[in-house]
């Protein structure tokens, strides 16, 4: 059992709790960081809260404390991939903005130069 608040059939829910596999590079008590499926860069994690909050706003309303533990792995993870002085992060909600999985989640992106905004 967890004291963390989760959501059944939420897939990083499950990835949180290790029912699912992934290669994590980060992990505090609060938040985990784990290579994206499908990197979209040569670096691409991403940094998910425990907690389960369905978008990066609602994890601000209701868990700020969560929130500023995903920006400490964050930068956990970017000196640690070697990209802190170049990446992006980025948080996408609702479908229209590309969101697919309803777990907040942050995007950190690096290894390479973007020219597209
Ligand atoms: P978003 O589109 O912002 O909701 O981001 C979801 C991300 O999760 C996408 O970049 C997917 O490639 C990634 N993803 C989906 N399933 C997995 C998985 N099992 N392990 C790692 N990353 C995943
Ligand atoms: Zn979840």
């Amino acid at each position: 059992m967890t004291a963390t608040p989760q959501q059944d059939d939420c897939l990083f829910c499950k990835i949180v709790n290790g029912e699912i596999p992934s290669e994590r590079v980060a992990e505090s008590d609060r938040a985990i960081a784990f290579r994206d499926i499908n990197p979209a860069a040569p670096v691409h994690v991403l940094v998910v809260p425990r907690r389960h909050e369905p978008n990066v706003g609602a994890l601000a309303t209701n868990a700020p404390d969560d929130l500023a533990a995903l920006f400490e792995l964050v930068t956990e993870v970017a000196e640690r991939e070697g990209i802190a002085e170049h990446h992006r992060l980025v948080f996408n909600t609702g479908t229209h903005a590309g969101q697919t999985i309803f777990h907040a989640h942050g995007h950190v992106l690096g290894g390479k130069t973007f020219t597209e905004r």
